[in-house]
Formats: structure tokens, sequence, C-alpha cells
């Protein structure tokens, strides 16, 4: 067998209003007082959080709330709010959130942990020393953040730096699909396709792929197809919320361990110069990226189809065309954007975006494909 690694989150914690009694369910696993939890202005003026603030406040936390995460968060956003929860002397940090707060909560947990810049964290393993507990929760399903061990900050006018180290994979995961419920169906729909791409990626990943992450991705990929379009129609159907936040955890699990490739790479520079939600900009490349992986991959999308596409028969090619068929027209069922001049992408921005992608050196050295400029051009135009 081919030699492998493989990490994770050492507690999960599945439960349907389990955060209503978060107070004392962190009671039970630590014995400090001063607690960071780390959300967007939304969800804590939402009232979504008053039950969670209350049981903190009843258990006797003190809890700083830092609210001004925004998504895609700037450097000065992280920095400003680890000198908040510095202030405050904070012991524990909990990310409640998108992608952007658990990626914010795992960096603070770090900067306030160790003494290192955060400018010397960017890269992967270069983070030194220890981190503060950390607990992260989140409210939507696609990030898988919660068990991944990536935290992406935007450093430049469109640029990403990402910290990647084992130090940063949580202690603790709750998933609370409740939190969900109230999320817009499209939001949903980006969000989840976003996890199934997780899903797909470290599936047909060129290095790291394994037998763990493959046993993860296919039950995630199972979980979000099956419950996808349920949960944006009837977004209070709380089975196929908790299917997808289950599916996006599993998802974070296989790629936190054999990473995703190429369609994350091209969605970068729709996300970083249109300024296109992340779920989106995935979504939009999606079988573009699959039809050009297709004669490399072909096996690999079959073995998926058959999970996926209801009635699947015939070769390896035609089951790989099918499964691709089958994710372009879930997609379009969820009625987002399907094409790159419906979010603002114009035709002579294509040269540029290519440009931009290639870029993602770390993540197009995963794809089993390997990819060139003028193919991501070509990519990008079929997208158009
Ligand atoms: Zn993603």
């Amino acid at each position: 067998m081919k030699k492998f690694e493989f990490r994770t989150v050492p507690c999960i914690i599945v439960e349907a209003g389990i955060t209503d009694k978060l107070g004392p369910l962190l009671r039970e696993h630590y014995p400090q007082t001063r607690l960071c939890l780390v959300t967007d202005r939304y969800l804590h003026q939402s009232g979504l959080l008053d039950k969670a603030l209350a049981s903190l406040r009843a258990a006797g936390w003190q809890t700083q709330v830092i609210d001004d995460v925004i998504a895609d968060p700037p450097e000065h956003v992280v920095l400003e709010a680890a000198q908040l929860a510095r202030k405050s002397g904070a012991e524990i940090i909990v990310g409640l959130g998108g992608g952007s707060s658990m990626d914010v909560a795992k960096l603070l947990s770090v900067l306030l942990g160790a003494d290192q810049p955060l400018t010397e964290m960017y890269g992967i393993g270069n983070v030194r020393g220890r981190r503060l507990p950390l607990v992260q929760i989140p409210t939507t399903a696609g990030t898988g953040s919660e068990v991944t061990p990536v935290s992406i900050v935007t450093t430049g006018e469109t640029t990403k730096s990402g910290v990647v180290s084992p130090t940063l994979y949580a202690d603790m995961a709750i998933l609370d699909a409740r939190l969900t419920l109230g999320l817009p169906a499209k939001a949903t729909a980006a969000t989840g396709i976003d996890a199934m791409v997780h899903a797909i990626e470290a599936y047909t990943s060129r290095h790291l792929k394994n037998p763990i992450s493959d046993m993860l991705a296919i039950q995630a990929l199972k979980l979000l197809s099956d419950n996808l379009l349920r949960a944006c129609d009837h977004g209070q159907d709380l089975a196929a919320r908790e299917a997808m936040l289950l599916g996006a955890m599993l998802a974070g699990q296989a790629f936190a361990n054999s990473p995703v490739a190429a369609v994350h790479a091209l969605a970068y520079p729709i996300g970083g110069i249109f300024h296109v939600p992340h779920g989106l900009s995935n979504s939009l490349v999606l079988p573009h990226v699959l039809r050009f992986n297709a004669s490399h991959a072909a096996t690999l999308y079959a073995e998926l189809a058959e999970l996926v596409v209801p009635n699947c028969t015939g070769s390896n090619e035609a089951k790989a065309d099918a499964f691709i068929s089958h994710l372009e027209r879930l997609t379009q069922a969820t009625g987002l954007e399907c094409k790159l001049r419906e979010v603002g992408v114009k035709q002579t921005d294509l040269r540029r975006m290519a440009q931009e992608g290639m870029k993602q050196t770390r993540l197009l050295g995963n794809n089993p494909r390997e990819v060139g400029e003028e193919d991501a051009y070509a990519i990008y135009a079929a997208a158009f």
C-alpha cells in the first residue's frame, strides 16, 4: 500500500440544538473562564446566537464577541481582532460562522498562543509554537473549515495567502444543523456545491489521495448530492440540513488530507478579481474543469458517477460523462448563475484570469491532469 498520513480534529459533536447548551458543554471540557467568540455582525445581530451567549454567561464564561469578520477577511481584520482578544486576556477561542469566521478564529488561536508574527506563518508548515484551545462551530454547510488546517487571508487587492499547518486543527468541532436552517437558498446552493467540489477533488487528488480520504469523500458526495436541492427548496428541513452539514464536514476531512485542485485554483481569480463568493466561483468552472480532466480521471469519475447518477451504465468514459452532466444539471436546478458573463466577467478578462489561475501552483499540482495557461484560458472560455 502507498504510504499515507491522515489527521483530523479529535472531537466532533453532532447534535441539533446543542449550541443552546454551549456554556455547560464547553465547561465539561475546559477549566478556563475568558472566551473569545469570533463571528460576523449579521449572525450576531440576527439573534441566532442569543441562546448560545446566554448559556455561556450562565455557565460562568466571560465572553468577548468579535463580530467584525467579513467574507474573505483582510489581514488587518485578523490583526485587529487578535489585538482585541489579547487585550481581554482570551484563554479559549471559539469560531462560530462561515469559513471566514472559522479561519480568523484559527489564526487568533495561534497569534495569541505563540509569539510569532502573522507574516511569518503564511505558507505550509510555518506555524511555530502552541495555540490556545480552539472550538469551531460552522453555520454553513460548505467550507468544512471546522476540520481543516487551512486559513485563508486576503493580503492584497486581489491576492490571498494561506496559512497551512497541523496546529490549525481545532480541538473540537460542533455541528448544530439548527444554525443552518435560515441560510438563504442561494447561499445553501453555493456552499453546498463547494463542499461537493471538496469531495470530488479530494477523491481525484494526484499525490495524497488515500483510503481514508476516499471513504470520506464518497460518503460526503452521497450525502451532499442527495440533499442539496431539498436543503435549497425546503430550508427548514432539519434532516436535509443535517445531512448537508455532515457531508460538508466529511468532505472537509477528506480534502484536509487529500487536497483540492484545479477547480479551486481556477475559482480563485473569479473570487479575487470579481468578488464572487467562493462556492459560486467553484460552481462556475466545475463542469468545465472536470471535462478537461476526464481523459486522465475517467475511472475515478466513473466510480463517483455510480454513487450519484441513477441507472449509470456503460464504459468508464460514458459514466464520467454522465457524472459531469449530472453535476451540471444539479447546479442549474439550484438556480445559481452558470456562466461567467452573468457574474460580471467580460471576454477581455479571461486572459488575465488564466494568468492569475496559473499562480495557484500549490493547488494545480494536485490536479489529475496538468493545466497550462492555454488550458485555463480554454476552460474559462467554455465557462463564459
Ligand atoms: Zn472550497
